[in-house]
């Protein structure tokens, strides 16, 4: 029964029990819940505005109002929830934990009217001080096959990219394009280690001020058509940030190009050498395999569903849960209408 209503749909809402939609719009849940503001989790995000109460964290609120547009912020139906209150609404409960994942990422809990737990663990980092208690967890399953296992820790990951950085410096201008968050992590870091000047298209300058208002030690990003920038960009020595759709780092005329991303990267070596010029550094903000099995457990969930609408390893992750930690796991189904009506 309870698997009918936790299930995530062909348009990638996860439904959790009949009132509350996470990631996406379901025409019969009246609360969406926005985990974090990666593209492919605002499925649909327009018509949610116009139909759904929606719930996020005072980060995600504030990244989305820089995102979309500054009428967000006057909407009543666009609630942020401050960190560790829950909300009522429609006779659930719910607590919004962060993730670890990006700032204002959130696990998602809701506690229906009959007592029971459903959850989403949204995208998530481990480990993690604080996991989400639930009866029914869906989870992310992004890196969950076991050949995603890295054997290097994200703090070697972190101490390579700096030496990377600060060596490629000396050459010349440093291009770094990441995911948001994994950026904005880069950043942090590197703003420790180098004095170089930071510059970014205006939006992303707006982004990291985000970034600063809750608590990220970076300096500010120089925008790319301010005075400064342009006297910096003729200096030669600096570092140039791109968002992901912020232009392709393949064919730039000079300096040293790196991606951040743990996609397809090797599991051995987290720097990947693509040519003299261009290297990826395997830096994420997810859990691997192991991880992702360690938040399983943490969160006591008696049934798992893999999300297996995001690009993930639904499948494979469903068997390791059944044999490796024997709770009962499945791939979601995304049948569409199948969680309603039923
Ligand atoms: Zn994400
Ligand atoms: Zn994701």
């Amino acid at each position: 029964m309870m698997q009918s209503l936790v299930d995530v749909s062909a348009n990638g809402g996860i439904a959790l029990g009949g009132k509350v939609v996470c990631d996406g719009f379901l025409a019969n849940a009246p609360v969406r819940v926005q985990t974090h503001i990666h593209a492919d989790h605002m499925s649909d995000f327009e018509s949610s505005k116009g139909f759904q109460t929606i719930l996020m964290s005072e980060p995600t609120k504030e990244l989305l109002v820089v995102e979309l547009d500054a009428e967000l912020s006057y909407r009543s139906n666009v609630i942020a929830i401050p960190t560790g209150q829950s909300y009522e609404i429609e006779g659930c409960r719910i607590e919004l934990v962060p993730s670890g994942h990006m700032l204002g990422s959130t696990q998602v809990g809701v506690t229906l009217h009959d007592g029971s737990r459903v959850a989403y663990s949204g995208d998530f980092n481990w480990p993690l001080n604080n996991v989400i208690r639930t009866d029914v967890l869906v989870v992310d399953s992004t890196y969950g096959s076991p050949d995603r296992a890295r054997q290097y820790s994200q703090s070697e990951v972190n101490d390579r990219l700096i030496d990377l950085v600060l060596r490629r410096l000396r050459q010349g201008p440093v291009h770094i394009k990441a995911h948001r968050g994994t950026l904005e992590r880069a950043l942090e870091l590197l703003d420790g280690a180098t004095q170089a000047p930071i510059i970014a298209t205006r939006k992303l300058c707006k982004e990291v001020d985000v970034y600063r208002r809750f608590g990220y030690q970076i300096r500010p990003v120089l925008d790319i058509d301010s005075e400064d920038a342009r006297h910096f960009l003729t200096e030669g020595q600096y570092l140039r940030l791109y968002g992901i759709g912020e232009g392709d780092l393949f064919g730039l005329d000079e300096g040293t190009a790196i991606n951040l991303s743990a996609f397809m990267a090797s599991t051995t070596d987290p720097v990947l050498e693509l040519s003299p010029k261009a290297f990826r550094v395997a830096m994420t903000c997810h859990a691997d395999f192991e991880g992702t099995l360690r938040y399983i457990e943490a969160t006591r969930a008696q049934l798992v569903i893999t999300d297996n609408y995001r690009g993930g390893h639904a499948v494979d992750l469903a068997n390791a849960v059944r044999s490796q930690l024997g709770i009962d796991a499945a791939p979601s189904q995304l049948q569409p209408g199948r969680y309603w009506g039923e």
